[in-house]
């Protein structure tokens, strides 16, 4: 679909043209074009940008990765739709394995994520031949790669579930996470949650210095829920 360049909504229409691509090449589930909907009413309060608390975020989280031993960067359906071509560079820049991990798992689906991850210059992509399993989760949701996610000692999971965020955490694992909701359970879960939107955040990290000088995380959401109150309040 065709979008004219003077389109107020421009960008966020482009953005969700690339998830019903996604859908039509077989690599983004249904039920994410309903999660990346959700996403947008909160990145409405934001005001569509990144507001500085969640750069605050981004630094400290390029910091942790950068800091890792077995770093991995989880992908799913909605992350490759929308940012195939920098979370492979943002793989090269803090040096961690990338692994598909599906919510609404299907083999046919992770092989067509891993074929899109590698036609924009991915490699070495995991995910295909799970070998371990994350505990307290059913058989599917739980599957992951020995070499990866499961051994990964500091993981970053964009637009992930509440369950298996947890799931992820209570492996004591650091959990980093990129989600406009700051209410989500992954949100809260998670022990850097960056509340932006991934299409902002991805290019952000790629050029962000590391940094975690007094970052609070319990804070950082405190103060994001500040923001959009505080926002609103002008608004109303
Ligand atoms: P939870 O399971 O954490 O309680 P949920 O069930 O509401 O949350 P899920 O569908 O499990 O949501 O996870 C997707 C999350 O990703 C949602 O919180 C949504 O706000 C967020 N999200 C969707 N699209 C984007 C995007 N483009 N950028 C950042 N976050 C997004
Ligand atoms: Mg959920």
């Amino acid at each position: 679909m065709d979008i004219p360049e003077s389109h107020p909504r421009r960008l966020s229409l482009m953005t969700r043209n690339k998830l019903v691509d996604g859908v039509e090449k077989g690599i983004t589930s249904k039920a994410g074009l309903i999660a990346h909907g959700r996403g947008e009413a909160f990145d409405y309060l934001l005001g569509e940008k990144t507001i500085p608390i969640a750069e605050r975020a981004e630094r400290a989280a390029v910091k942790a990765m950068l800091d890792a031993d077995n770093p991995v960067i989880s992908i799913n359906g909605n992350v490759a739709a929308l940012v195939p071509t920098d979370i492979i560079k943002l793989a090269d820049r803090l040096s961690a394995k990338l692994e598909v991990n599906l919510f609404h798992r299907t083999d046919e689906r992770i092989s067509r994520i891993i074929e899109w991850l590698e036609l924009h210059g991915g490699s070495d992509i995991l995910g295909g031949k799970p070998d371990a399993k994350i505990p307290g989760l059913d058989h599917a949701r739980g599957l992951c790669t020995e070499e990866g996610i499961f051994s990964a000692d500091v993981v970053l999971v964009p637009l992930e579930d509440g369950d298996r965020a947890q799931a992820l955490s209570k492996m004591e694992k650091t959990v980093i996470t990129i989600d406009l909701n700051p209410l989500s359970r992954t949100a809260n879960a998670a022990d850097i949650t960056i509340v932006d939107n991934i299409v902002r955040a991805v290019p952000n990290m790629l050029e962000l210095e590391p940094s975690d000088a007094g970052f609070d995380n319990d804070h950082n959401i405190s103060e994001v829920l500040r923001y959009i109150s505080e926002r609103l309040e002008g608004l109303a």
